[in-house]
C-alpha cells in the first residue's frame, strides 16, 4: 500500500505493462508518457504540477489489483478524489480494438466502492479517423454511462451526445445494424410485453459492444422497465466475463437469460420451448429490426417471428431426425416479421404467398374481409431478397402440410 501523495499534488499511479507487453515490446509507460499526464493533470485540475509513478504487475492498492494494467488506465488522486482516466489507443483503426478496454475500464471504476471518484477518457490520437458510424454509436454510449471527454475536439464533442433514453439507442442501434447486418452485430429491439431485448454474442469483440450497451440501457431505465438480455452462446458456452456480469447484477433491472443451440435443444426436447429467442436473434440477424413484412409498421411491441413452416407441424412431419427438427425450427429463413394482426391472418391461412412473393389471400374470402385485408396490407408483394432457395422450400412444405 503506497499511496503516496508529496507535497499535496496531484499524484498518478499507472500500471506499466499491457497483457502483451512482454512479447510485443510496447509499454503503457511508452505511450502514455510524463508529457501526456501533464496535459491530463492540466485539463482535470488545471495545474501542471503532479507527480507519478509507474509500477510494475506486483503493485496494488485499492484502486489497482496485482496484475497488468487493464482497462488502459491511469489512476490520478487529487486530494481525497480519485480518477479513473482510460486512454485511447494510438491508432483509432479496427472497429474493435478501441473499444475493448473500455468495459474493462468501467467495470474497474463502477465495481470500487471508494465513493469519491471520477471516470475520463483521454484521446492519444485526437486527429485520427475515430468519427465512423460505429465509433460515434461506441462514444454515445460511453458519455451515457458517465465517461468525460477530456480532450475530445468540438466536432466530436458535438456528435457524441449522450443517448436520453433506451428507445433513442434503439433507434440508433437500428441504423447501424441495418448498415451493417451481415456484422455479427449485438441487435436491440423490445419484446411484446414491452421488455427492452439486448440479443448479443457474449464472447469474442461482440462482448464489449455487448457490454457497453447493457450498462447504457441500465443508466437509462425507467424503474417500472425490464431489460432482457439474451447471451447468445455457440458452442463451449461463454459468458460474458464475470466483472461484466457482475456490473450488470449490481446496476439492476436486467434479466440475464442464456441461449444456444444446447439450451434451445433441451428445451425442444422438452417440450418447453414456447418462444425461442435463438429464433428471434436469427430473424433479427437476416431480416434486421422489427419490421412487418406487409404492412410496414415497426412498433416493435406488436411484432413477431412468423413460421413459414410452423413448428406444430414440424414436430409432426415424418421423416426428419431431431437435429432436423430444432433446425427447421430456429432456421432464420424459416421465418419472417409480421404484425399482430398479419400473423394471426396467416396462422390462420387467410392470407399466404405465392413462390414469387406475392401475396395470395383465402380463395372464397367474403369480400368484406377481402377488403379490409387488401386495405391493411400495404406491401403486396415480399422483397425479393427475403426469397431465397430455403425460404422457397419453407413455403412448400408449408402449402403442403396445410392441404
Ligand atoms: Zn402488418
Amino acid at each position: 500500500m503506497s499511496i503516496i501523495k508529496r507535497e499535496g499534488l496531484p499524484h498518478f499511479v499507472v500500471k506499466k505493462n499491457l497483457q502483451k507487453s512482454g512479447t510485443r515490446g510496447i509499454y503503457f509507460s511508452d505511450v502514455v508518457t510524463e508529457e501526456v499526464l501533464r496535459d491530463v493533470c492540466l485539463k482535470i485540475t488545471g495545474q501542471m504540477e503532479f507527480t507519478c509513478e509507474y509500477v510494475d504487475n506486483s503493485y496494488h492498492d485499492p484502486f489497482l489489483d496485482a496484475t497488468y494494467n487493464k482497462g488502459r488506465l491511469a489512476i490520478l488522486h487529487v486530494e481525497d478524489t480519485v480518477c479513473y482516466i482510460s486512454f485511447s489507443e494510438r491508432e483509432i483503426g479496427g472497429r474493435n480494438s478501441s473499444v475493448q478496454s473500455v468495459p474493462t475500464a468501467f467495470n474497474l471504476f463502477y465495481l470500487n466502492p471508494y465513493p469519491n471518484k471520477r471516470l475520463f477518457y483521454y484521446f492519444l490520437n485526437v486527429a485520427g479517423n475515430a468519427e465512423t458510424a460505429y465509433q460515434r454509436l461506441i462514444y454515445r454510449l460511453m458519455r451515457t454511462i458517465g465517461f468525460t471527454f477530456l480532450n475530445a475536439s468540438p466536432s466530436l464533442e458535438q456528435i457524441s451526445s449522450p443517448f436520453t433514453s433506451a428507445e433513442d439507442i434503439i433507434l440508433n442501434r437500428k441504423v447501424n445494424a441495418d448498415r451493417n447486418r451481415s456484422n455479427n452485430s449485438t441487435y436491440l429491439t423490445k419484446g411484446t410485453d414491452g421488455a427492452l431485448e439486448v440479443y448479443g454474442k457474449t464472447y469474442g469483440a461482440n462482448k464489449y459492444e455487448t457490454s457497453l450497451i447493457c450498462y447504457a440501457l441500465a443508466c437509462l431505465r425507467r424503474p417500472e422497465q425490464r431489460i432482457r438480455l439474451y447471451e447468445v452462446l455457440e458452442g463451449n458456452l461463454k459468458e460474458l466475463p464475470e466483472a461484466s456480469l457482475r456490473v450488470i447484477r449490481k446496476m439492476g433491472g436486467i434479466d440475464v437469460v442464456r441461449t444456444g443451440m444446447t439450451l434451445e435443444k433441451r428445451n425442444y426436447q422438452e417440450n418447453k420451448s414456447l418462444r425461442s429467442p435463438l429464433y428471434i436473434y436469427n430473424l433479427l440477424r437476416r431480416l434486421g429490426n422489427k419490421h412487418c413484412a406487409l404492412c410496414g409498421c415497426e412498433i416493435p411491441e406488436i411484432i413477431q417471428g412468423a413460421h413459414v413452416w410452423p413448428v406444430s407441424k414440424i414436430k409432426k412431419a415424418p421423416g426428419l431426425t431431431p437435429e432436423q427438427r430444432l433446425e427447421y425450427a430456429l432456421d432464420g429463413e424459416n421465418g419472417l416479421w409480421l404484425c399482430e394482426n398479419h400473423h394471426k391472418l396467416f396462422d390462420e391461412n387467410l392470407l399466404s404467398f405465392d413462390q414469387d412473393g406475392s401475396v395470395r389471400l383465402r380463395e372464397g374470402l367474403d369480400e368484406r374481409y377481402a377488403n379490409y385485408i387488401q386495405e391493411i396490407t400495404k406491401i403486396q408483394s415480399l422483397p425479393q431478397s427475403m426469397l431465397t432457395k430455403r425460404f422457397l422450400w419453407y413455403l412448400e412444405q408449408r402449402s403442403l402440410s396445410v392441404s
